[in-house]
């Protein structure tokens, strides 16, 4: 790795004591950058990567909001704006108790690449409270949401920063928010996405996410010389981003034997689809647990409490849970299943440690900065169709999110290709998510 990319690594984690998950992404990210600065000695003179590391401005807020016991209750509210070399800053909004800088700084600086991936004109930014929802009522929700936005709607525009959800914040918080922001500011705008259908929000965002998933990984198999039809799946989670995913594997002809909770994992060798996919949607608005009664309703199928579903073997491995779900046991034993492929749902699946090994032995990665960037790529036909006073049909929104998510693929193949890493989807994302952006950085002057 060249001198320049090392000090930069370093140089981050001297700045940002104690924030590990930002230093992972940073270093995963700047070591593959490491035969462009070898090519492009003008980006070391523009210290673009201690630039780029560095976000334009990090904002943090005092929430105060009243629990339903009349308690006054005080969170952490944060937005980090990381770069708008190539648009607004877009990226959602965490609601979590483990939420603090290092977290926001790692989805940030994500973001940065993954928006730049789409082809389309958004920069990175992240927000989020260290705010729990779980076991909240409605009007506690209502209530948190509208505080928060009291504070952040000053940082905040259709031009300027465009916030949307992310784990804990869904289509109701969102809703909460853009209210307490249209009171606020008095103008009706697409401040934020994935938004109600009612009121300016996209047909097809909610389930963007996961279908794009699949679109990328029906890409990276084919690529490969494989289908996706016929495959057995092991995928975690059942947010929205594991249900999309559910729903555009199955009807792709994939077999989904696994999904999972905050409770363990199922595992139903008969396959995850039709009324048992609604069956789980249906336990998840209700706020339950989706797994264990899965397992009482249909037959055939095991309920595993505490554990994650890697131990399944399949063909294909998607997490769509949270950071980190993949350590390096979990990638020995994925490869030692004798997969092929894992394709990352949740940003920063997997640690770099566990990349590495499955990559040295031979699976295919995709990464989620590829991979799960339809969500925001829908994120963004949505402010389109916010500014052009239009509404968009799900048919032109599935058929643009297919064509970007192809195209995401090609792009980081082709760039992997051309800086030496043959076909590596994880360096070949790092490189052409950077490249366009430090084009128009280094066009914007310091
Ligand atoms: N939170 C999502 C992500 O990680 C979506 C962001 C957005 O739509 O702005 O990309």
């Amino acid at each position: 790795m060249s001198n320049y990319v090392q000090e930069c690594i370093e140089l981050c984690k001297k700045n940002n004591p104690g924030e590990v998950e930002f230093h992972q992404t940073v270093e995963e990210v700047l070591s593959s950058l490491a035969p462009v600065m070898e090519k492009h000695p003008e980006y070391e003179k523009a210290a673009i990567l201690e630039r780029l590391t560095e976000p334009e401005r990090g904002i943090t807020f005092r929430v105060v909001w009243t629990d339903d016991n009349g308690n006054v209750q005080v969170n952490k509210g944060y937005r980090y704006q990381f770069n708008s070399a190539i648009g607004p800053y877009k990226g959602g909004l965490r609601f979590a108790p483990n939420v603090y800088p290092g977290i926001i700084k790692f989805l940030g600086f994500e973001q940065i690449f993954k928006n730049s991936l789409t082809g389309l004109p958004i920069g990175g930014g992240k927000g989020g409270a260290d705010f729990d929802p779980n076991g909240k009522s409605d009007a506690e929700i209502m209530r948190f949401c509208q505080a928060y936005m009291t504070e952040l709607y000053r940082h905040i525009g259709p031009e300027t920063d465009v916030p949307a959800g992310d784990l804990g914040v869904g289509a109701r918080e969102v809703g909460y928010m853009f209210g307490q922001y249209k009171r606020l500011v008095n103008r009706f705008e697409g401040v934020l996405t994935g938004k109600g259908l009612s009121y300016g929000g996209l047909q097809g965002r909610t389930e963007a996410t996961g279908y794009g998933i699949v679109f990328f990984a029906n890409a990276m198999l084919e690529a490969n010389g494989e289908k996706l039809a016929g495959k057995e799946v092991a995928i975690s989670g059942f947010g929205n981003v594991a249900w999309g995913t559910a729903q555009k594997l199955n009807e792709l002809g994939a077999k989904l034997v696994t999904i999972s909770g905050p409770d363990g994992y199922i595992h139903d060798p008969n396959g995850i689809s039709g009324e048992k996919v609604a069956y789980m949607l249906e336990l998840r608005n209700s706020g339950k647990n989706v797994c264990a009664p899965y397992a009482d309703k249909f037959p055939g199928s095991t309920f595993v409490a505490g554990k994650k579903p890697w131990e399944v073997k399949a063909d294909l491995y998607i997490p769509c849970a949270t950071q980190n779900e993949i350590l390096i046991d979990d990638a020995k034993t994925i490869v030692a299943h004798g997969c092929k492929f894992v394709c990352e749902g949740s940003n920063m699946s997997s640690t770099n440690e566990a990349i590495k090994y499955l990559q040295d032995n031979g699976i295919i990665v995709g990464p989620s900065k590829a991979a799960n960037a339809g969500g925001v790529a829908c994120s963004c036909i949505e402010m389109g169709q916010n500014s052009g006073k239009t509404v968009f049909t799900p048919e032109q929104v599935y058929a643009q999110l297919e064509n970007i998510m192809v195209g995401i693929h090609d792009a980081c193949a082709n760039a992997s290709q051309t800086y030496g890493f043959g076909y590596n989807l994880v360096a070949g994302a790092n490189v052409a998510g950077f490249l366009k952006v430090a084009d128009a950085m280094m066009a914007q002057g310091l």
